[in-house]
């Protein structure tokens, strides 16, 4: 952490200054400029609330943190790309995972029939949100724990690894023998269940909220993998701006940026992104262009008379399609359809 200090600043009050931040346990380095004059510190600067610093003190022009504060998620630390393994299917460097099914299980048919056919196009894992977390206390919660064991019985019949949405960390349980924890976007930033599924070895699908921060995006991933658990798979799902025609905005600089910034994988969910079905595909091969490794999409039987999200979701034809097109252009990008 650095602080820019005022021009003229009196020497007594920078060796106050200094003196403040070494009792407090710091290393500091004093550097002065012809134009500036700037003191480094040296220690875990983590604790420091820096806006306070700069803002209780009259002698510091601005301040500014020079390393990031997620560390166990940062590149820096981790230089090689994190691969999660997922039953048989990886999700990470190399391969293009796509993840496709209902944005909820409707009933043990339905979710047959959806999974049977997206794994006939070349899906690799099955979703199916049992909890739903809806705007509207009155709209459709989804199935809950009687959802789960449909959606248990899909992966038994297919062979589909499954991932649903957690609502909060008592259903830990109820999520034994599903292969992937969802934390949806609302959920970003529940810090005791990002503790929670931080505890406990399954891999971690975790959304980015409706309106925050890439920074505070990767700083929710360091809670779970601060917490003992690596297995975390970042998925951008689009942002709240100022745009009404569509649902959300998919921010593909994001995904750029994090595999930047991060060892972590990095998909995209683009149903909820665009909110229209037109957008869907298009959007998933913006997101392989950009070095996504996969993509999260929602498909119905008939979106039509879907429960939630129908808007959105392709028909299985339409996913057919997509997959078709997304083979040919992952070869291209040197990927594996996983
Ligand atoms: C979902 O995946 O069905 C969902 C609710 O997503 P999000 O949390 O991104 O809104
Ligand atoms: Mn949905």
């Amino acid at each position: 952490m650095v602080f820019i200090l005022k021009p003229n600043v009196e020497k007594e009050k920078i060796e106050h200054f200094i003196l403040d931040w070494e009792q407090k346990g710091f290393s500091t380095i004093l550097s002065v400029g012809t134009e500036h004059t700037a003191v480094c510190l040296i220690g875990n600067t983590a604790e420091v609330d820096l806006d306070h610093a700069v803002q209780t003190n009259d002698i510091i022009s601005y301040g500014k943190r020079i390393t990031e504060q997620y560390k166990a998620v940062n590149r820096t630390v981790h230089e090689d790309n994190t691969i999660i393994r997922v039953g048989d299917v990886n999700i990470g460097e190399g391969y293009f995972t796509v993840i496709s099914g209902p944005c909820s299980v409707e009933s043990e048919e339905q979710i047959i029939k959806i999974a049977r056919s997206v794994k006939d196009s070349g899906a690799k894992i099955l979703r199916g949100g049992a909890f739903k977390p809806r705007t509207s206390p009155y709209a459709f919660q989804g199935k809950k724990a009687e959802g789960l064991e449909m959606l248990k019985a899909a992966k038994q019949e297919t062979g589909l690894p499954i991932v649903s949405e957690i609502m909060n960390q008592n259903q830990i349980d109820l999520f034994d023998d599903v292969d992937i924890l969802q934390i949806g976007a609302r959920n970003m930033q529940n810090f005791d269940l990002l503790r929670a599924v931080g505890e406990i070895n399954k891999p971690v699908l975790l959304k980015r909220g409706l309106a925050n921060t890439i920074e505070e995006f990767l700083m929710s991933a360091e809670y779970i993998v601060a917490s003992g658990n690596n297995n975390v798979i970042l998925c951008e799902r689009g942002i709240r701006t100022f745009e009404t025609m569509t649902r959300n905005t998919l921010d593909l600089s994001a995904i750029i940026l994090l595999k930047q910034k991060s060892h972590l994988p990095v998909i995209a969910d683009p149903s909820h992104a665009a909110g229209i079905r037109s957008l869907v595909a298009p959007l998933a091969k913006a997101a392989l262009a950009v070095g996504a490794d996969g993509i999260m999409v929602e498909t119905h039987n008939d979106p039509a008379k879907a429960l939630c999200d129908g808007a959105q979701s392709l028909d299985l034809l339409q996913f057919n399609e997509l997959m078709a097109d997304l083979k040919i252009r992952a070869a291209v990008e040197n990927k594996e359809i996983a």
